[in-house]
């Protein structure tokens, strides 16, 4: 293993000490918090783990956070009416409905009735359209915070060309269009790309966001790329306990590799990290205030 490990645990803290200071500015400027308010529907518990960490990470950076935990029985009005509710409610500035819902709710409904201001997760089609075109918007929390990681570690992406593999509206659009703007010759790969090892291997930027473990392997890498990596999977080991991994193979991609994120440690505590930025920024353009800095 010759890469650098990318720490994405302490570039995500770094930027929560941020958010934090910037939450005091506001409190003392508005009288008020920034509010997150997230909705949980069912029991999934990979998903209780990741809505009771945003709401921890909530408190930590000093906001309030206004956790909603229905059953998995909701109706499609009834989530509808409480997103609803939380649009007209002042004290909250970023809504989360954390996704998969259960069959019974269409979760493309429930996406486009968040006032695209408080759609921390900047998965409304407006908010979508806005990163589209170029123009300031809540971008996704989880390619955003890829794209955070490429940048400390390579600067100007200008030129370099980036392969994206995966083209999901959460993970792989909204990170090809981000290297776009920052002017990456993108290419998107998918379940039906020919040849998927050679289209890889000419990435200086490789970012995973597949869904199957160790996919990517160590030949697939050009020497000198920088890759992250997005999966989280869970392969079966003999105690029964299971072993996360991502979608590259992280010990044979590390000999080629310049960088490399690390899973669990990379990709992961980005993600949160953005949606406590994306929350206290949504929080400044409600109060008409200008977008806080460095974050
Ligand atoms: P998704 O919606 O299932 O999309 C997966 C994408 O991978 C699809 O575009 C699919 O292609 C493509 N794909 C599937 N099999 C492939 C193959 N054999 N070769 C090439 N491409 C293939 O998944 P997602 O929501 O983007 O998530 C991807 C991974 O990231 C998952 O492991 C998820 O747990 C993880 N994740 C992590 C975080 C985090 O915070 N770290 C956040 C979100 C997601 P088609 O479109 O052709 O089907």
């Amino acid at each position: 293993m010759s890469a650098r490990r990318i720490d994405g645990k302490g570039a995500a803290q770094a930027i929560r000490d941020r958010v934090a200071a910037h939450v005091a500015d506001f409190r003392q400027t508005t009288g008020r918090a920034p509010g997150l308010a997230t909705v949980l529907v069912g029991e999934d518990p990979a998903s209780a783990v990741y809505v009771r960490s945003k709401n921890r990470a909530t408190a930590e950076a000093g906001m309030v956070s206004f956790a909603h935990n229905l059953p998995d029985t909701t109706s499609e009005d009834e989530l509808l009416q409480l997103v609803i509710d939380l649009n007209a409610d002042e004290r909250v500035d970023g809504i989360l409905v954390q996704l998969p819902l259960p069959p019974q709710i269409d979760a493309t409904r429930v996406i486009e009735t968040i006032d695209p201001g408080k759609d921390v997760d900047g998965f409304h089609p407006m908010n979508v359209g806005r990163l589209a075109t170029g123009l300031p918007t809540l971008v996704p929390c989880t390619p955003f915070g890829c794209l955070y990681l490429l940048k400390q570690e390579l600067g100007d992406l200008s030129g370099l060309e980036a392969i994206v593999v995966g083209r999901s509206n959460i993970v792989g659009k909204p990170m090809a269009q981000l290297l776009l703007i920052e002017h990456a010759t993108v290419t998107i790969a998918h379940s039906r790309t020919r040849d998927l090892p050679s289209v890889v291997r000419r990435g200086d930027i490789v970012v995973a966001a597949v869904g199957r473990g160790e996919m990517v392997r160590g030949d697939w890498i050009k020497p000198g790329a920088t890759v992250i990596d997005v999966g989280i999977n869970r392969l079966p080991t003999e105690d029964g306990k299971g072993r996360l991994v991502g979608d590259v193979a992280y010990d044979e991609a590390g000999q080629a590799a310049a960088a490399i994120t690390p899973v669990p440690g990379g990709v992961g505590p980005m993600t949160i990290a953005m949606l406590m930025r994306n929350t206290v920024v949504a929080a400044h353009r409600r109060a008409g205030l200008k977008d806080p800095e460095g974050i």
